[in-house]
């Protein structure tokens, strides 16, 4: 029992904590919305030059103005591409700071989700094609009428990144599986491959922003370490989440839950 002096004192001691976990929480976000509003301005203001810059880089490597040296065009081609992947960065910082700026609140919208599926499909199909690998997709049985509301560009980009991954970091010939299911309560879609799957140590960062694998193999293949950073942070935002199920040398299984 406190006496009403020890009692005031330690009344006044939680609520001075309080107050500097509210100083530090709100200092935080502070920061953290400066660092998303620098990202923006800073991404937005690279990327017309630089687009720029690489649409002069085409003609450049065109005979358009004459003959070129050997190894011209080899050169420039070479400086284009490593261009792409700036430009392609440069959107990915852009998508990722426009997420935390304004929320997806106000961009929800209502759709079925077996087309929104097939879309997705057809937007994976081609790069699973190129890589030589079997897209299946599988519709739930009776599951035709299913509705979610969602910032649907968001999602999909979100959905599209970690199926994309699973066409790359795939072994030579395997397949990539799409499912998903829904109740009264939640969509879940399933994308598996059948890849090397991911190392234990490195599931705890496998969402931090930059994040890439310490194997040299999985190094080797082009990325930006922000997919899924990205894909978490949408699927976040729409009270949802992702869990992932790996194993060595047979897979791994990424499972977005979304709540409906
Ligand atoms: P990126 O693919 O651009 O490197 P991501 O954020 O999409 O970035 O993925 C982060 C890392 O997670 C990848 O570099 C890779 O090491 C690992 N990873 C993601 N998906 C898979 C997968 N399906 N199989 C194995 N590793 C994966």
């Amino acid at each position: 029992p406190f006496s009403p002096d020890e009692l005031k004192r330690a009344v006044d001691r939680a609520l001075e904590r309080r107050f500097l976990a509210l100083e530090t929480k709100s200092l935080r976000e502070e920061k953290d919305r400066m660092e998303a509003n620098f990202i923006t301005m800073v991404s937005h203001q690279m990327r017309s030059p630089l687009a720029a810059v690489r649409q002069l880089m085409e003609v450049a490597a065109t005979e358009a103005l004459g003959p070129l040296p050997a190894d011209y065009h080899d050169i420039v081609s070479r400086a284009a591409r490593r261009m792409d992947e700036l430009l392609q960065s440069i959107g990915a910082w852009l998508n990722m700071s426009q997420i935390e700026a304004k929320g997806v609140a106000e961009r929800m919208e209502k759709a079925e989700v077996k087309p929104f599926i097939d879309l997705l499909t057809k937007r994976v199909e081609i790069e699973a094609m190129a890589a030589g690998q079997y897209l299946r997709v599988e519709h739930p049985e009776g599951g035709g009428a299913a509705t979610i509301e969602a910032d649907l560009a968001s999602l999909m980009d979100a959905l599209y990144n970690i199926a994309s991954n699973a066409v790359k970091y795939n072994r030579v010939g395997g397949e990539v599986r799409i499912v998903w299911r829904a109740d009264d309560y939640q969509v879940d879609v399933e994308i598996s491959d059948q890849g090397p799957g991911i190392p234990e140590v490195e599931l705890p960062y496998l969402f931090d922003d930059f994040f890439r694998s310490r194997k040299p193999e999985l190094r080797a293949k082009p990325g930006t370490g922000l997919g899924l950073a990205i894909a978490r942070r949408v699927v976040k935002a729409h009270g949802g989440e992702i869990a992932v199920r790996t194993k060595a040398d047979e897979g791994t299984t990424f499972i977005i839950s979304l709540p409906r």
